[in-house]
């Protein structure tokens, strides 16, 4: 199917440009929307004709299923055939918020949502703009609104980038504010497993539930041909910039030496090194070449992607990234710095 061209409109959340996606979505087309985690894209999820138009207009895999955005938690009853008592908690915990549940799936619904699969991803988001959307009661299906395996859109400017020409229209909310995609848990099972960290931590999880939540496999490594995923998405390639990326891991002087050592390497050979990082980290290896990630893990997380995208802008071709520990948000941080870097990873 050749993809059809639109005149992307770009236009702030107000009433006026609320209306205008409402009425793009229940006519079967697609809307860049404003949330806390990333920019999505969206189509109305009960929609056969239009889910489909998500896959086209990203050059998404057919076999990686959508998250359901929804508005409020009574919503599921259309879209999760049962909600365990492990759901219900973390609802009420974390809803509004960056928490993706995997429940068991409802008839109603469409398979090309869930890519098959007997389970559906649920979440409702904390963002005022997506909210005001949702209100109307369309429940939307929506990745991260990025062209498939690049860094995922936080700015509108970032969606405008990857999708204009493709899609009709993209609301603009800001930058977002937790920066990484959303936690997704599944608790269609007897126990919580993690297949995506996110803002809402794995310590957050485990203090909510008050037990062990499982870390999936092929989360935090890379998974073998032979493995089949627990989610579609882990074994497809993510977050990925132009420029190659790799992941250094270590701490104090061990670290800045092999930083340095890597950037002046690639540097005398005539490539254009860029680091990532930290600004104390930054300082210390002045005058070269950096793009910010702030002063924690929090920042990093809300900076990675857009440090990716302008690194690719700048016209770098090497990207040196600091890794951190994989405590609280770190967790995530690491999950998409890992991918990003197509598990290359240098310990220093
Ligand atoms: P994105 O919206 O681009 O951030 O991707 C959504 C993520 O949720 C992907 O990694 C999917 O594989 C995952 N996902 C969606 N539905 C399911 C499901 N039913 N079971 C497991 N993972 C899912
Ligand atoms: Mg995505």
């Amino acid at each position: 199917m050749p993809l059809k061209r639109y005149e992307t409109k770009l236009l702030p959340v107000n009433e006026q440009s609320l209306r205008l996606a409402e009425a793009l979505l229940r006519g079967g087309e697609l809307v860049g929307l404003p949330t806390e985690t990333v920019y999505g894209l969206g189509a109305d999820a009960l929609n056969e004709q239009a889910v489909p138009k998500i896959y086209a207009a990203k050059g998404r895999p057919q076999d990686n299923p959508l998250i359901v955005h929804i508005y409020e938690s009574g919503q599921l009853q259309d879209l999760a055939a049962r909600v365990p008592d492990r759901a219900q908690r973390l609802i009420e915990r974390f809803w509004p918020g960056p928490l993706t549940l995997i429940l068991p799936k409802h008839d109603r619904v469409p398979d090309c949502v869930t890519a098959g699969l007997p389970t559906v991803a649920v979440r409702c988001p904390s963002h005022e703009g997506a909210r005001a959307l949702l209100r109307s009661g369309v429940v939307i299906a929506a990745p991260s609104a990025n062209l498939s395996g690049r860094p995922s859109p936080t700015t509108a400017q970032h969606v405008w980038h990857d999708l204009a020409g493709r899609i009709p229209l993209i609301l603009d909310g800001g930058p977002c504010q937790v920066g990484l995609e959303s936690t997704v848990v599944d608790v269609s099972r007897d126990r919580a497993v993690l297949l995506r960290p996110g803002g809402v931590t794995r310590e957050m999880l485990q203090e909510a539930l008050g037990e062990e939540v499982a870390l999936g496999k092929g989360v935090m490594e890379p998974l073998a041909e032979t493995d089949k995923p627990l989610s579609p998405g882990l074994k497809h390639t993510h977050y990925k910039p132009k420029a190659r990326v790799l992941l250094f891991l270590g701490e104090g002087q061990a670290l800045r030496a092999g930083l340095s050592a890597a950037f002046d390497r690639a540097a005398a050979e005539g490539q254009s090194p860029v680091l990532l990082c930290q600004d104390g980290l930054a300082k210390d290896l002045a005058p070269r070449a950096s793009l910010s990630l702030g002063t924690d893990e929090q920042q990093m997380a809300a900076r990675l992607f857009a440090a990716l995208r302008e690194a690719d802008e700048l016209g770098h071709d090497l990207v040196l990234l600091q890794g951190v520990s994989q405590q609280g948000v770190g967790l995530a941080v690491m999950n998409r710095a890992l991918r990003a870097a197509g598990f290359e990873v240098r310990r220093c």
